[in-house]
């Protein structure tokens, strides 16, 4: 049977599209942002213990409460801002079931999303499937600066929404105080809501400090902020995340999070909690990864790529221009069938595919795989 689809544009994503690639043809896979590194065992151990100890059965639909307060205390440490476990955080089954429910909870037919491109794929079609209508402001190239100028002439009666993420996947760039005081002036002239997506917030570098919406109290009253366990332990496969958001958005949010997955896993839940209050692996995080991202910057200058400025994320974006005058897209694939190392073609991030020449690199990967698949790149 043919039903009309409902996103006819869309297809399979690139990670799966790079990730299976790169697979057929036994290619290091620096495309699909994952770190191959091990969940830190003393974590595992708890998860195995939750298991044992028969915690198997479903978690309360709002996030196991350990969990949720364990959350409250690492942001009221780290950002000085007081979140209730009770009513203003959710757990759920990954970053990107919160971005769901966020959207689907606020966005009505009719309304206008912002979204800063290149953006994560998820956001556009979360919008459209609720009837919304996406309208994109390109970021500033080479830099990757938010151009707020034109997020404020972007903004119209119709703005229910404007999506933000920082640290900035596919670019590594970071918002800045200045850019905060910026979209404060612009939040002042109207009533939208921010959904923020902060899954890298423990991957700033260079000593900046992450530049969280539950900082200003102007803009967490009209914030979801989104973040994932998956970046900070090293495990995107368990999929927990976390939405913090005003009780009265927080309400609106599981009243779709109770009927997409009611709730996410529980022992993997009770280890989390454990170790974000026993561990501080979240705070090493910046310096683990800076040292990464300088490795494999160092390598890449012996190669024909020039990489751009990375401030955050664990995303590495390099210059081809040197090399030669193809499409992202073309050259990825060819990177990945001749060269053997996958990298993400970020034209698939802008609505109207553009192509600035670069591709993005995953630098979450040890140091050898990261030389090997330098190696190869030099071949080129
Ligand atoms: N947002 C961004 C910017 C991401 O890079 C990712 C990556 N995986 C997600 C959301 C989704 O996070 P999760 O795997 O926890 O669903
Ligand atoms: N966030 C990861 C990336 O940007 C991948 C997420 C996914 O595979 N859906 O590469």
């Amino acid at each position: 049977m043919i039903v009309p689809s409902k996103l006819p544009d869309v297809g399979v994503t690139i990670f799966t599209v790079m990730s299976q690639l790169a697979a057929e043809h036994g290619a290091i896979n620096l495309s699909q942002g994952f770190p191959d590194f091990d969940v830190n065992p003393t974590l595992i151990d708890r998860v195995v213990h939750y298991m044992r100890q028969g915690c198997n059965q479903y978690a309360p639909m709002a996030g196991v409460l350990a969990l949720r307060e364990a959350i409250a205390a690492k942001t009221a440490d780290l950002y000085d801002a007081v979140y209730d476990p009770e009513s203003e955080i959710t757990v759920t089954s990954g970053a990107t079931e919160a971005l769901y429910a966020a959207i689907a909870a606020v966005v009505r037919p009719g309304d206008e999303v912002i979204i800063i491109e290149p953006s994560y794929d998820a956001y556009e079609p979360a919008v459209r499937l609720n009837g919304g209508q996406a309208v994109f402001v390109p970021m500033t190239f080479p830099d990757y600066g938010v151009d707020w100028e034109r997020v404020r002439k972007a903004v119209s009666a119709r703005t229910r929404l404007l999506v933000l993420n920082s640290p900035h996947n596919p670019t590594g760039s970071v918002l800045t105080a200045e850019d905060i005081t910026a979209l404060k002036a612009i939040a002042g002239q109207g009533d939208f809501l921010i959904l923020s997506d902060e899954v890298y917030e423990h991957i700033v570098f260079d000593g900046r400090k992450h530049a969280s919406m539950v900082c200003d109290p102007d803009l967490r009253r009209r914030s979801f902020v989104v973040s994932s366990f998956g970046k900070t332990y090293h495990a995107t496969g368990w999929k927990i995340g976390y939405c913090l958001a005003p009780a009265a958005l927080t309400t609106e949010l599981r009243k779709i999070h109770q009927y997409l997955t009611f709730a996410s896993n529980t022992p993997v839940q009770m280890a989390l909690a454990d170790h974000l209050r026993q561990s501080d692996d979240h705070l090493t995080l910046a310096a683990f990864y800076q040292r990464k991202r300088d490795h494999f910057r160092t390598l890449l200058a012996q190669t024909r790529f020039k990489p751009l400025a990375c401030r955050g994320t664990y995303f590495q974006m390099a210059d081809y221009r040197a090399i030669n005058d193809e499409a992202d897209t073309a050259f990825a694939r060819r990177l990945t069938t001749e060269y053997g190392v996958a990298a993400i073609p970020p034209s698939v991030f802008y609505h109207d595919r553009r192509d600035d020449r670069v591709l993005r690199f995953c630098f979450a990967k040890h140091d050898q795989t990261l030389e090997e698949a330098v190696e190869k790149l030099c071949r080129i």
